[in-house]
């Protein structure tokens, strides 16, 4: 297969993780017989040094002729980059808001999955932890706070702010149909997550995601209020599987469950529109506080690479055989410096390595 990948390295971190997810990619190609064509995209802070916006209407057309994009990560450390002295809308971040837009990005996939290899990086007690666990968290992206209109203003001599919620029904709609697709091929549970108890749009969220789970009789409908799901992630996360939840509060989960896993440097993500686009990226930031020294851990990005292979181009045994050498590399003790076990644990067994050599082991174990 001849496959267009848009590469955006970004800042910090994301030049040295995509490199080494490009590397795994070149290997998957070469065993599988496929071509993978990169188109090297800017955005974030080094697009601002380049051409002093985010976001060039140039990147966004090279991301829209791409069939998906691989994304380091964007940003610098807010404190000293001289980014974040420019407006809102000029900053590295803005980029990624306006890329989801432009791509109409509306579903955002982040797997929270505890390696077996890793368990003790979680900081859940082992009664609670058990066999482990494996959610998806499926957040709507396009729509609700981040998105709605917000003023602050003066008001009899008192400055106030607000915030607009909003949802339509095609908008909570179709989000409701990937999170059951997703479910499908999964354990076919969706725990969809509100707060009915108070928000119209959450009542409306409800309304809708029932009507689409009337389609999948297969898979088991529940709900929960925002507050609880917040709670049951860390009283028992084995028993979600896929958690659909409108842009702020799956916003505020998917960190949390990636907290509970231990391990951000572990979590790949996706954002996906109605077509088979995806853009592809590390749930982690820019990590600006590790960057340049080599130690970064590249798998969440490379899992990022196999969830492309796998959304995007349908290539599931490609994806099977990146995360199966991921697994074996973990079982053979490597492990970059952000999965060491705590000090004072057990190091028996245990070789820490920097960003390359992760990458090279994994390419070894394809
Ligand atoms: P961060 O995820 O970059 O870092 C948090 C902590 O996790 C740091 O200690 C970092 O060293 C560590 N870490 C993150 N990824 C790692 C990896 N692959 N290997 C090892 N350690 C890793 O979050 P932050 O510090 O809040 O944000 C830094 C910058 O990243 C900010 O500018 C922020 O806006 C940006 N950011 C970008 C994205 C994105 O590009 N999608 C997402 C989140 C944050």
């Amino acid at each position: 297969m001849n496959c267009n990948i848009g590469v955006i390295r970004g800042d910090g971190i994301g030049p040295e993780v995509v490199s080494e997810a490009i590397k795994v990619l070149d290997a998957v190609a070469k065993k599988y017989n496929h071509t993978f064509n990169y188109d090297e995209i800017l955005m974030g802070g080094c697009s601002i040094d380049a051409t002093g916006e985010p976001l060039t209407k140039e990147a966004i057309e090279q991301a829209k002729a791409a069939d998906a994009v691989l994304l380091g990560s964007i940003g610098g450390d807010a404190k000293t980059s001289p980014w974040y002295k420019l407006p809102a809308d000029k900053r590295p971040e803005a980029g990624l808001l306006g890329i989801r837009k432009a791509l109409n990005l509306f579903a955002n996939l982040r797997p929270a999955y505890l390696y077996p290899q890793l368990k003790e990086a979680c900081p859940l007690r082992d009664d609670i932890i058990g066999d482990g666990f494996d959610m998806m968290i499926m957040r709507e992206l396009t729509g609700g706070l981040y998105f709605g209109k917000r003023e602050t203003r003066e008001v009899n001599g008192k400055t106030e702010a607000y915030d607009t919620l909003t949802y339509n029904e095609d908008e909570i709609r179709r989000i409701a149909i990937r999170g059951f697709d997703i479910a499908m091929k999964r354990k076919k549970k969706v725990t969809s997550v509100d707060k009915a108890n108070v928000l119209d749009s959450s009542r409306l969220w409800r309304k809708v995601v029932e009507e689409v789970a009337a389609d999948y009789p297969e898979v088991t409908l529940e709900h929960m209020l925002v507050d609880n799901a917040a709670m049951q992630l860390v009283k028992d996360p084995k028993q979600f599987d896929v958690i659909l939840t409108e842009n702020m509060f799956g916003d505020i989960l998917s960190d949390e469950a990636s907290m509970v896993t231990g391990s951000i440097g572990m979590l790949s993500s996706a954002s996906l529109n109605d077509t088979k686009f995806g853009l592809y990226e590390p749930s982690g930031g820019s990590a600006p506080d590790i960057a340049g020294k080599g130690i970064a851990n590249p798998i969440a990005t490379i899992l990022s690479a196999a969830m492309m292979l796998r959304f995007t181009f349908d290539m599931d045994k490609e994806a099977d055989a990146i995360e199966n050498a991921i697994n074996k590399v973990l079982d053979e003790g490597y492990r970059t410096i952000d999965i060491m076990p705590a000090p004072g644990k057990e190091l028996t067994g245990i070789t820490q390595v920097g960003t390359e050599k992760m990458g090279d082991l994994i390419v070894e174990h394809l």
